[in-house]
């Protein structure tokens, strides 16, 4: 933390601001703080910190992340913040790193950012450099996001930007793949900020830097296994067959009727099992995914992916014998995420809509699936943005961002402008 005698008077025209900004229209509340010399000041060390930015985004790439293994990712970032000065860091019980940063008042902002990757942990995460660009699997989705909560609260301390929420950034786990939001549902229902936290920020991935995620698609997703007595193909034919219940349910499923608006989908994205081409299987599975904008056609999809199953296995059992014994199906649940929205007249989106368009970007909105479903199922403000840095290929091996120093600086401004309208 610096803290130059001289910008004294600009902290207490933040703190002044502060007093009134809750009943400020956003537009107001964000006008103010752009035009504010303890921003400028936090804003100008954003562009001096380009460098550290862009070496400390590379150290946190190349240390494997992989679902359910984000510990030494983890460590590696607590080491990173130390190094900035940052104090009370804490890890949960989950794996998640918080930084907590007073503010002046009771209201809690939480900033996050995931540290884990879909990638593999023998998955080569060396960063290779051409020109601007950067590529490695992860630098894009979050790498660079989970840099820029390191970013964001160096220029608030230099600025000696106090502001009225207390602000608690978390690089968390368990965003991507199998896990169910672990990290950030572990936040909201069982650390010790939950049932405390008032709104909540998500940076992840690469972008425009205008994309406002304020809808969280929901997903569940299952393993659905079909079991039976097997037997030999020729031998025991006439027997019942689970392979014959798994198609019929694809069947039922695929049938199922789902509105356009609000988007619901279902995928029955990958098959399996038995032993050889001549033996009838005693088991075979497939994995379903459902997904909606809504929570109740969620649940009607559900209850409607469910009622495909059983039609087929109850088929199945009156089409053959089941002399040696009936068809079964079991469903186990893979992972779920909730579904909520964020309205747009909610005071987050629009002061971080309204730090988009004074720094030059017309908002869009849009819904994803992100860490902000969770505290949006719970009604809790909940959005997720890009840092404005370009880049492509997420989740594949040849994943790249664009480093290009003005575009990130001008993006790291807008995400500390946008963080510090919602902290007000
Ligand atoms: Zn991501």
């Amino acid at each position: 933390m610096r803290a130059p005698l001289l910008l004294l008077p600009a902290v207490l025209l933040v703190l002044s601001a502060l007093a009134t900004s809750a009943q400020a229209p956003a537009d107001a509340t964000v006008e103010r703080l752009y035009g504010h010399p303890g921003y400028r000041v936090a804003a100008q060390y954003l562009a001096r910190d380009y460098d550290r930015f862009v070496d400390e985004l590379i150290q946190l790439t190349e240390v494997p992340a992989p679902p359910f293994g984000e510990d030494a990712r983890a460590d590696a970032f607590v080491e990173l913040a130390r190094a900035s000065g940052l104090s009370d860091i804490e890890r949960d019980e989950e794996g998640n790193v918080l930084i907590l940063r007073p503010g002046t008042g009771n209201l809690l902002l939480v900033v996050a950012a995931h540290l884990d990757t879909v990638f593999p942990p023998e998955t080569d995460v060396t960063v290779r450099r051409n020109g601007t660009i950067l590529s490695a699997p992860g630098i894009g989705d979050n790498s660079q996001g989970v840099a820029a909560l390191l970013a964001i609260a160096r220029a608030l301390d230099f600025g000696m930007l106090h502001t009225t929420s207390n602000i608690l950034f978390v690089a968390n786990v368990g965003e991507e793949g199998p896990g169910s939001l672990r990290g950030v549902r572990h936040l909201f229902t069982k650390g010790r900020y939950a049932g405390r936290i008032d709104a909540f920020i998500s940076i992840d991935g690469m972008g425009s830097g205008n994309y406002i995620t304020t809808g969280g698609v929901g997903s569940l997703r299952y393993r659905v296994t079909f079991d039976g007595p097997g037997g030999h193909s020729y031998g025991a034919f006439g027997l019942v067959n689970p392979a014959n219940a798994l198609a019929a349910a694809i069947r039922h499923i695929g049938a199922i009727a789902v509105p356009a608006s609000p988007r619901t989908t279902f995928n029955v994205g990958l098959i399996g099992g038995g032993t050889s081409v001549n033996t009838i299987p005693s088991s075979v599975w497939m994995d379903v995914d459902l997904r909606s904008e809504s929570p109740d056609e969620l649940q009607r999809l559900d209850a409607a992916f469910r009622d495909a199953v059983d039609r087929a296995v109850d088929e199945e059992n009156r089409a053959r014998s089941t002399s040696s014994g009936r068809i079964s199906a079991t469903i186990d649940l893979l992972g779920e995420r909730p579904s909520g929205r964020t309205p747009h007249t909610d005071r987050l989106v629009r002061t971080t809509a309204a730090a988009m368009r004074i720094t030059g970007l017309e908002p869009q909105y849009g819904w994803s699936s992100t860490d902000a479903n969770l505290p949006m199922s719970l009604g809790v403000p909940a959005i997720t943005i890009d840092t404005g840095i370009r880049g492509d290929r997420a989740h594949a091996p040849d994943e790249w961002i664009d480093i290009e120093r003005g575009r990130v600086v001008s993006g790291l401004q807008r995400v500390l402008l946008i963080v510090l309208g919602a902290a007000m």
